[in-house]
């Protein structure tokens, strides 16, 4: 589902990816771990592009990233073309980022509605059916400043996945919450892990990790130290960033 060979992001004189590679298969749950300022954040802006790389391919569903390949010769895409392909792929972000003037059903519907031209109805009746899942049936005409961000961060799944996306990025989505609602957002992802979905995850919640995730990587100033099980990883680190980081979150 994502294929990253070699690849490079820098801002200015800033390197901050050097050389990512990796692969994340279809319905995998990718995990992805690492310090502050590791450059996470930026590969799945990239994945999503949100930026572009600066050097490398990466390729997400067989398709390259950003650009058209012709012959050898590569060409940027067009905004109407990158739109077009962002729709595949549903971010959440560590703010929730919803839409502070609609209801949590309004902002399930809006992008269906907006960007798909979807009828009301339509949007409506999946709108109500991702509540049920995310467990909020009963809050669908709250506003967000009337929900707790536990909530906010459930609805901002759900409107992701009113997309009907084929990946799902997750940049620290319990990072912002307070302790005694993280559960409810990881329980809501294990949902939807189990359920198929292709996901990344940068998270500090080792135990999801370890318990849901497929594939754990560790990343530290831009490059890949160590990869693996997550149950490898986490319990029997290789090398001496990847234990001394562990030592630091476990
Ligand atoms: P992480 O998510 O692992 O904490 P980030 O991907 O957010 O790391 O950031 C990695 C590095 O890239 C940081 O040093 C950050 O300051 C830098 N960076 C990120 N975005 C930009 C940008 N738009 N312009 C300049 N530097 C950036
Ligand atoms: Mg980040």
């Amino acid at each position: 589902m994502v294929k990253a060979e070699a690849v490079h992001k820098s801002f200015g004189a800033a390197h901050v990816l050097k050389g990512i590679d990796l692969e994340v298969a279809p319905r995998e749950v990718f995990c992805l771990i690492g310090p502050s300022g590791s450059g996470k954040s930026t590969f799945l802006r990239c994945i999503n592009h949100l930026e572009q790389v600066s050097a490398g391919r990466l390729y997400v569903d067989g398709e390259l990233v950003g650009y058209r390949q012709k012959g050898d010769k590569l060409y940027e895409l067009r905004d109407s073309e990158v739109a077009l392909k962002r729709r595949d792929i549903g971010m959440v972000f560590q703010r929730f980022n919803l839409f502070p003037h609609m209801t949590a059903i309004e902002n399930i519907m809006e992008a269906p509605m907006q960007v798909r031209h979807e009828p009301k109805a339509i949007a409506r009746a999946r709108a109500e059916k991702l509540l049920d899942r995310v467990g909020l049936a009963d809050k669908a005409n709250g506003y967000p400043s009337q929900l707790s961000g536990g909530q906010q961060q459930r609805v901002a799944i759900a409107r992701a996945l009113a997309m009907e996306p084929k990946l799902m990025l997750f940049d620290e989505p319990t990072s912002a919450l307070d302790p005694e609602l993280v559960g409810d957002v990881l329980d809501v992802m294990r949902d939807l892990a189990e359920s198929g979905m292709t996901m990344i995850v940068v998270t500090h919640e080792m135990g999801f990790a370890r318990e849901v995730g497929d594939a754990l990587v560790f990343m530290d100033d831009g490059v890949v130290v160590e990869s693996g099980h997550p149950r490898d990883v986490l319990t029997n680190p290789q090398h001496e960033r990847t234990k001394s980081f562990l030592s630091k979150v476990l």
